[in-house]
């Protein structure tokens, strides 16, 4: 059977088996751990993980592709839905611990894939996966510069963001315009000591008047909670925060509270 991807999405197929075998072996899972792959598509990379990871769980919208995994790789834990549907806490409690994460994502929604990642933090070991290098290079940004802003800071306080390679994009099928990268999220990161519902908003804030100082930016919440920016942050600007600093800023803003 086969199946043509809709180039419409944006999906891109994976073709080079280095570049599979690569990304496979940068789970870094031990073999009996429990691994989910987002969007396994025709399963280029799925054949490769079975082989390394036993219990493997795919996810994947695409019906034909369900039919067809199923046939092909009858080993395979297909489960036919969108992932940002996934109930990522219930799936580890079933496996009995946190899982690991694998994908060649579906890149029209690559960020609110990594923003449910983060929500599951608690609940995920590491995360692998690929996305276009632009997006990736935010995830690991630092400050004072273009790509450093929302998605920098909320990855990097909320687990450990390391790009391992960049991908050619002569290696898929159909050909993408960009660059792709593989990136690694490590979910070790300690609690953050405020809430995170209230440091995002914060980051948020600040972020969306990036060339405003934070005591101008951040007006819409410290009118709110009566609060100010501290004195050593008011006059700077948000790309010239390092993310912990958020924290602070969260805290004082939001009056302390948190956990
Ligand atoms: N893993 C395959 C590969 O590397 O060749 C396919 C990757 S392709 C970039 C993305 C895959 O994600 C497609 O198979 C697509 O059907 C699937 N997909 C798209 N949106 C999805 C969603 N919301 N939930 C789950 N899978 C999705």
């Amino acid at each position: 059977m086969s199946i043509r991807p809709k180039k419409s999405l944006g999906q891109n197929f994976l073709r080079d088996p280095n570049t599979i075998r690569k990304i496979a072996a940068s789970v870094e899972a031990p073999a009996g751990a429990p691994v989910v792959e987002i969007g396994p598509g025709t399963g280029a990379l799925t054949e490769e993980l079975l082989q390394r990871y036993p219990d493997l769980t795919a996810i994947e919208v695409d019906e034909r592709a369900v039919e067809h995994l199923r046939e092909t790789l009858p080993g395979l834990d297909v489960q036919h839905g969108d992932v940002l549907d996934t109930d990522w806490a219930s799936l580890a409690e079933e496996k009995g611990e946190k899982l690991w994460v694998v994908g060649n994502l579906p890149y029209y929604i690559t960020s609110p894939i990594l923003f449910s990642l983060l929500d599951a933090r608690r609940h995920l070991r590491r995360a692998v996966v690929m996305m276009q290098k632009e997006v990736a290079e935010r995830l690991v940004a630092v400050p004072h510069t273009k790509a450093y802003g929302i998605l920098s800071v909320q990855t990097q306080l909320l687990c450990r963001p390391t790009l391992l390679f960049d991908v050619s994009r002569h290696v898929f099928h159909p050909k993408p315009d960009v660059t792709s990268a593989v990136v690694a999220l490590d979910f070790d990161a300690p609690n953050l000591g405020v809430d995170v519902e209230q440091m995002r908003r914060t980051v948020r804030t600040a972020f969306n008047q990036r060339r405003k100082t934070l005591r101008n930016s951040l007006k819409p919440i410290t009118s709110e909670t009566g609060f100010h920016v501290p004195d050593y942050l008011a006059g700077q600007r948000p790309e010239s925060l390092e993310p912990a600093a958020f924290v602070s800023l969260t805290r004082a803003i939001f009056g302390g509270a948190g956990a």
